[in-house]
């Protein structure tokens, strides 16, 4: 058995040091249900092998076992150092630690709590630096709103065209001196040779033959932005497999983003919001395409939990939420599947993966498109590095992971990487690129869209 965690914080001091930052509001754990499941943890260490930051550091605080015990002081009242902090900051809530606890200990729910504490802030932990909460507030100024982001697109173009993206990207000096913004010009999506669709989609796409189910459609935020063919593609998937597709335009942002980063009153925002929105649509089910975005509207009951208004809503309508392959999977197929001789490798994004379980749906999909032979990531659980905005505020870090993803994904020898999810997408594209070994990356709905369309496996490629 590995070793028992050591402590990582000083003594409780009774008094914290003054932060300059707004004092708590009360006790971090007014219920004690967070030392509950804190206390769920027995140490077996089992957790340890899946977590991404142990694989590269073998530092007992940087992995699940360490945070959990963190965390626990922080609950006792310690209050946590500077170092504590970035044991907890460098997590990536991908959630692999998770299907290995036998324990069934919610890390999710303690991580959660942990990064709502680093973004309230509470006085037991010192306050982000001027610059970290300078990047974060212009992460989350910008990538909730589609129309901000799409404002991006043209200067960012013009900077892919000229090769300026690559020329400060690459630059010593500016990784250096902020590496943030040289992540964020590498892992920025290029345009694609692939057809992108003309205009928005329609806000109802009638089903195709035998109407089978009425389902409302997420378009997320960089998904209908950076990746609207994505977007296309699954309304067409959908309609082919006989479903009514209700597109709503006025949706906002689902939260997920803002949650995975502790976030939870912006968070909670928008989840009212979209609620809102699917509830006038009147779906049977609300099919999202983006596995992030979908193991948050998962969580909306536990999001809005103590809101009496909202509770009950959000719990219905987390029922309906299902992940594009979830759905097609249990709809079975009604479209006629034609062939794509290609070699596909499936990565597992976490948030589909881990945070909702779904691993089979989206293999038995690909393999059931004749032609398609499917091969596996050798370490197919580890995560990309993406990991919401991680790969922005955590990039070095994020560029370790996605080189080692990079090396284990051109092993299988692929003509294509499917992922479900735009975050993995960008983030794998960009480490394959950086790794001298480019690849095509898509969506699954873009596979299944060339088969029943009778595309050649070349518009994916
Ligand atoms: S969420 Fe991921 S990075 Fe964080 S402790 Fe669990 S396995 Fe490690
Ligand atoms: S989180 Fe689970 S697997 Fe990890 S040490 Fe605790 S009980 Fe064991």
């Amino acid at each position: 058995m590995a070793a028992q965690p050591e402590s990582a914080l000083p003594e409780p001091t009774g008094q914290p040091e003054p932060t300059g930052q707004p004092e708590p509001t009360g006790p971090l754990d007014p219920g004690g249900e967070l030392r509950r499941l804190a206390g769920d943890c027995v140490h077996c260490g089992f957790c340890l092998p899946s977590c991404p930051t142990y694989q590269l550091w073998g530092e007992e605080m940087d992995s699940p076992r360490g945070r959990i015990h963190l965390i626990g002081q922080l609950l006792d009242g310690a209050v946590a150092s500077a170092d504590a902090v970035a044991h907890l900051d460098r997590c990536l809530g991908c959630l692999a630690c998770m299907p290995a606890c036998p324990s069934g200990v919610r890390y999710d729910r303690l991580i959660g709590a942990a990064r709502s504490w680093a973004a309230e802030p509470v006085a037991a932990l010192p306050p982000r630096s001027r610059r970290e909460r300078a990047l974060r507030s212009a992460i989350f100024a910008t990538f909730p709103y589609p129309s901000r982001l799409r404002a991006l697109i043209g200067p960012l173009r013009v900077a892919q065209r000229t090769g300026l993206d690559t020329a400060i990207g690459g630059s010593a000096r500016l990784t250096r001196l902020a590496p943030e913004i040289s992540a964020a010009l590498r892992v920025a999506p290029r345009p694609s040779g692939r057809r992108a669709p003309r205009g928005r989609l329609p806000e109802r796409v009638a089903a195709r033959g035998e109407r089978r189910a009425v389902v409302g459609m997420l378009t997320g935020c960089v998904q209908q932005v950076f990746f609207p063919d994505v977007n296309a593609a699954t309304a067409r998937v959908l309609a082919a497999e006989g479903c009514e597709v209700v597109i709503p335009r006025d949706q906002g942002c689902c939260g997920a983003l803002s949650a995975h980063d502790g976030r939870m009153a912006e968070a909670a925002r928008f989840a009212r919001q979209i609620i809102a929105t699917f509830e006038r649509a009147g779906v049977d089910a609300i099919v999202v395409n983006s596995a992030g975005c979908g193991s948050g509207m998962k969580e909306y009951a536990e999001l809005l939990a103590d809101d009496p208004a909202w509770a009950g809503r959000a719990e219905a309508l987390a029922g309906k939420v299902a992940d594009f392959s979830e759905f097609l999977a249990g709809l079975g197929p009604a479209a006629t599947r034609h062939p794509l001789p290609i070699t596909v490798a499936y990565h597992d994004a976490c948030h589909l993966a881990h945070a909702q379980r779904i691993t089979s749906q989206p293999r038995d999909l690909l393999a059931g498109i004749p032609g398609i032979a499917l091969t596996e990531i050798g370490d197919a659980g580890t995560c990309c590095g993406s990991a919401g905005i991680y790969n922005l505020v955590q990039p070095e870090t994020a560029a370790e992971l996605g080189a080692r993803k990079a090396v284990a994904v051109s092993a299988t020898g692929a003509d294509l990487v499917v992922s479900g999810n735009p975050g993995c997408a960008l983030q794998i594209s960009s480490a394959l690129g950086a790794a001298g070994t480019p690849k095509p990356v898509a969506h699954l709905a873009q596979v299944l869209d060339a088969s029943i369309l009778g595309r050649p496996a070349s518009v994916l490629l």
